[in-house]
């Protein structure tokens, strides 16, 4: 198996070919590792490699990895990485969610909007938020249809501890790059839109291990790539797989 370092040149060489094909800055894609179900010593290995963005999709095994990776590499260098919180959140979640993550990518409700504001600790800045978007029309992705964007961004503007920064969309798999394209250009118009009530916004994520291409191609400023760095997941990442994933990354004692 080849090396994260490796992966991750790789991954950021097809980002540097999909900006430059599109006519963008390659710095103007952001990417976000994304390590749910991966033990902590791949995070070490991405760390190690120069990757400072992190994606997981359950606040309890992020929250755990935060820990065991810290007490790896030292504080002083865990303070300087970045966790985005990618899967759908529970308002029983929201505390810890609130105080462990500098990014929500999954907000799709004011209920949990409101909450993650008011539990933002004072004296943290404000977490930045993406809305989710249900650009496919599955009944089973989450995030909000198109037409409930406006009145989720109006209320989430005037929550004083949150920074809505764009959208957010998981498009369903396909190999049919024009499909691919169609989704997220839908995504990039919706953003469009959004700019013209506010326009501070400058994030669109989206884009996965199969599909970066097309979504940089259509605007994509942050691509949360799992697979083409960490390798297959062993698991669906279910909290029942985290006790055994942990577990491994334990130091021998
Ligand atoms: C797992 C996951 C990814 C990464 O997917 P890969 O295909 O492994 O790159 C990206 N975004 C979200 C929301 C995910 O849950």
């Amino acid at each position: 198996m080849r090396s994260i370092h490796d992966n991750l040149q790789a991954v950021r060489g097809r980002i540097a070919r999909a900006a430059a094909a599109a006519g963008r800055d390659p710095r103007s894609v952001a990417l976000l590792a994304v390590t749910k179900t991966h033990p902590v010593a791949l995070l070490e290995q991405a760390v190690a490699a120069g990757q400072r963005a992190f994606g997981e999709n359950h606040v309890q095994e992020a929250v755990e990895k935060m820990a065991l990776l810290a007490g790896n590499i030292g504080e002083q260098r865990a303070c300087t990485l970045e966790w985005h919180l990618l899967g759908p959140l529970q308002s029983n979640k929201t505390k810890l969610a609130a105080a462990r993550f500098d990014w929500v990518h999954t907000v799709a409700s004011e209920k949990i909007a409101r909450r993650l504001s008011a539990q933002r600790p004072a004296g943290m800045a404000t977490l930045n938020v993406l809305i989710q978007v249900n650009v496919s029309g599955e009944a089973s992705k989450g995030g909000v249809a198109p037409g409930e964007i406006a009145g989720l961004a109006q209320a989430i503007a005037s929550l004083p501890k949150l920074k809505l920064r764009g959208l957010m969309a998981i498009p369903e798999p396909t190999r049919d790059e024009q499909t691919q394209r169609c989704h997220f250009f839908g995504l990039r118009k919706l953003l469009e839109k959004m700019q013209t009530q506010h326009p501070a916004l400058d994030t669109l994520s989206m884009g996965m291990s199969d599909d970066l291409e097309a979504a940089i191609a259509e605007g994509a400023t942050l691509v949360r790539i799992g697979t083409a760095i960490f390798g297959d997941r062993r698991s669906k990442g279910t909290e029942s797989s985290l006790a055994p994933v942990l577990q491994k990354t334990r130091p021998a004692v």
